[in-house]
């Protein structure tokens, strides 16, 4: 069953324990609270940022049910005009107080590029590096510290915990100097112990790990993974067993990323017949009840991932994280609902990199007599980068603004995760490649020598084609519920706004039409259901582009992403790309290349290799 496999949250329960008449009477019954919210979200105010709560009492609250989701309610209504909070994605003046310790943080990495100090000996992150990032509040900035003895850093620091819609453009530019440093972050305050000790912990467990967890002083991962159990969870054999004070543990995980001796990792294991989540600290050293297992991976040479064993290991009971009713799982499931917007924000660091290099090069390499930034298809190869670059903020901005307000962010998070990883795919290897030719492949070449990471971002946190049946069976649900009445606003072919919605009229209709088909077509019909929920991530991230671009004041930021949502639309359209949308790209190309841009700020372009200096 796929519901194993891949989780829905409570559509996919839904699902599981009925078919489609009564699904229609239990959500018919939501109509009314659906309409109020759609009222609500509406609203030109910006809506106030709501103190952060604890896990279990979010998890219960009612916004942070699946059908509170905004995607949920544009796919029901077929409606993204009235439904995606616009003011939601506005950029919000929210300074929680960490924007000087923000800055500190990049000039303190850039400082460390530029001094290559980046890695120890090792080549690994240096600790120092890590030390020194901590003290500068890196490592506990989404936390919530109020409670912690005073720190003893110079610097000042907040105790309460910064917002998100400030804490992923941090990740961005993290990874755009600094690709390990930003992906331990990424997974320290999303999946990593972080993030279930802040949201999920007794007193107790606060007290005695968040000061380490939140200092630097312990780097935490997630171990979930197993040989026999990745897209299926439900296959996790790492037993528990009860024995007095302690859970006896037998077991193995892998492809821990962040696992190492002395951090802390979150075990996902099973007692009897339910999953549980325990805060699992890595001893120094291995023994004979617990040690860790390495491998040769492609990906991630500067960070850990490795394996985990462990036989009849002793942990105490009370370093179990309380679920109450629920599956431990429920833990891991919350932070991955961070995590994958997080993989997103360092995508869009990527894609700054990955542009950035294109520049000089383009500007410098010539051939047949000219330079090949001059030539029509190579900038429209940067101009796509442009595009995907802003599409991917934009993802990332508003996902941020939805944690800020306690919605779940499931779908959304899904659909942020699939594009910016498959943005940066296109990026990297249709484009980029192809621009640095034969160089691409030195070793050494930032392009060459990163394309397993950007490949394997498809693959953690979910690959790419699995998240997209798990979102296409929540919009089956979505689809599903009776419409409420929304006045469309009049049609106007001009408007790319109303297109949008035109499309996505489109996509409904077509997405019924499968449903009528096939009832359950998680199961039998998946390629029609992925390539449905590849399109509706589309047009979203076209609507929220489209967003973007309008508030934006800079003239590259503008054109970028009108150019994204064009060209997505005229793909849908089965139209093939205008002279018109062709000459806006060039332009595109040619006032980054003449003008620099503010979204490269951050980057540091390579080294020209085999630069050919007289060619
Ligand atoms: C670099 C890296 C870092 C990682 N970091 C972590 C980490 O920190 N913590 C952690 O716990 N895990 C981690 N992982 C594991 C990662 O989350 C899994 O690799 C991922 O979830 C996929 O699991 P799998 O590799 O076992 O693929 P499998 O489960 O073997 O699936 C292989 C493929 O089969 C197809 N498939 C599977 N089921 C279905 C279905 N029902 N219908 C249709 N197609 C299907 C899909 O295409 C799927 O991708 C990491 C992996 C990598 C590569």
């Amino acid at each position: 069953m796929l519901s194993r496999i891949v989780r829905c949250g409570s559509i996919s329960q839904l699902f599981r324990r009925s078919r489609m008449p009564p699904i229609i009477g239990i959500i018919r019954s939501l109509g009314r609270s659906l309409h109020r919210m759609s009222q609500a979200t509406s609203s030109s105010t910006p809506p106030e940022i709501p103190a952060r709560s604890r896990g279990l009492t979010k998890l219960d609250s009612a916004r942070y049910k699946l059908e509170a989701s905004p995607l949920f309610q544009v796919a029901s209504q077929g409606n993204f005009r009235s439904l995606v909070p616009a003011d939601l994605h506005a950029p919000q003046e929210v300074d929680s107080g960490w924007k000087a310790a923000f800055e500190s943080i990049v000039e303190t990495l850039r400082q460390s590029r530029e001094a290559n100090s980046l890695l120890g000996p090792d080549g690994r992150t240096s600790i120092e590096l890590i030390t020194k990032l901590g003290t500068l509040g890196l490592w506990g900035c989404s936390a919530d510290r109020s409670e912690l003895a005073e720190s003893t850093s110079a610097a000042p620091i907040p105790r309460r915990a910064c917002h998100w819609s400030e804490f992923f453009p941090l990740l961005t530019r993290l990874a755009t100097i600094a690709k390990p440093v930003a992906g331990l972050a990424s997974i320290h305050h999303t999946i990593g112990t972080l993030r279930a000790v802040d949201s999920f912990g007794t007193p107790d467990q606060r007290r005695r790990f968040l000061p380490r967890l939140t200092s630097g002083e312990t780097l935490s991962a997630m171990a979930m993974t197993e040989p026999a159990a990745g897209s299926d969870l439900s296959a996790i054999r790492t037993t528990a067993v009860r024995q007095g004070e302690f859970l006896v543990i037998s077991g193995e995980k892998c492809f821990i990323t962040s696992l190492a001796h002395g951090r802390i990792a979150t075990l996902i294991a099973r007692e009897s017949d339910r999953l549980i989540a325990a805060i699992l600290p890595i001893p120094a050293h291995d023994s004979a009840e617990l040690s860790l297992s390495t491998y040769a991976l492609h990906p991630l040479k500067h960070s850990y991932n490795q394996g985990l064993w462990l036989r009849e290991f002793r942990l105490p009971l009370k370093d179990v994280l309380p679920t109450e009713n629920r599956s431990g799982l429920s833990v891991a499931y919350y932070g991955l609902n961070y995590g994958r917007v997080a993989v997103s924000s360092l995508a869009a660091g990527y894609l700054r990199s990955l542009l950035a290099d294109m520049l000089p090069w383009s500007r410098h390499r010539k051939t047949f007599g000219q330079a090949i930034a001059l030539r029509p298809l190579v900038k429209h190869r940067m101009a796509r980068v442009a595009s995907l670059l802003v599409a991917c903020d934009a993802l990332v901005q508003y996902c941020g603004g939805l944690h800020d307000s306690e919605y779940r962010v499931e779908l959304e998070a899904i659909v942020a995760k699939v594009f910016a990883t498959e943005a940066v795919k296109e990026a990297a290897i249709d484009l980029a490649l192809k621009t640095h030719g034969g160089r691409a492949l030195l070793v050494g070449h930032p392009v060459g020598d990163s394309l397993h990471d950007y490949l394997a971002s498809t693959i953690y946190e979910g690959e790419g084609d699995l998240l997209c049946l798990s979102l296409g069976r929540s919009l089956a649900a979505a689809i599903l519920v009776p419409r409420l009445e929304i006045p469309s606003p009049a049609n106007s072919e001009k408007n790319p706004e109303e297109t949008g919605d035109r499309l996505l009229e489109i996509w409904r209709r077509d997405f019924v039409k499968l449903l009528a088909a096939d009832r359950t077509p998680w199961e039998g019909s998946q390629v029609q259901l992925v390539r449905l929920a590849r399109r509706f991530m589309q047009l979203t991230a076209a609507r929220l582009t489209l967003l973007k671009a309008a508030k934006s004041e800079c003239e590259i930021t503008r054109l970028a992403g009108e150019l994204f949502a064009e060209t997505l639309f005229a793909a849908e359209l089965r139209e093939t790309e205008s002279r018109e949308l062709i000459a806006r790209s060039e332009q595109l190309a040619d006032l980054i290349v003449a003008t620099g841009w503010h979204a490269l700020r951050d980057t540091q372009p390579a080294a020209m290799m085999f630069s050919y200096a007289n060619a």
